[in-house]
């Protein structure tokens, strides 16, 4: 299964090799609205975010979720979580 994000961790934008543990985190955007698969940047919090619109159909998908983010470690996946529940409306930028 393919992780969300790029190469870099979406909160602390620290690069992830491909070796490295990376921890994925799922959310629920909101409102309506095309859920156009791909990356895209959201403001949480007031930090900008890049995530990934999940495939229709995919696991994650199928959980429920809108959007995953890629995060270098417990400590990131652990903020950016915070951060969700403090922000409920997750709004797209771009
Ligand atoms: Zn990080």
């Amino acid at each position: 299964m393919r992780t969300a994000g790029g190469p870099f961790c979406a909160w602390c934008y620290a690069s992830i090799g491909a070796d490295d543990p990376a921890i994925g985190v799922f959310a629920i955007l909101s409102g309506s609205g095309p859920r156009v698969p791909g990356m895209i940047t959201i403001q949480i919090d007031g930090r900008f975010v890049p995530g990934r619109i999940r495939e229709p159909g995919s696991a994650a998908a199928m959980e429920g979720t809108d959007i995953g983010f890629k995060l270098c470690g417990r400590p990131c996946a652990d903020d950016l979580t915070a951060a969700i529940g403090r922000d409920r409306a997750l709004r797209i930028v771009h």
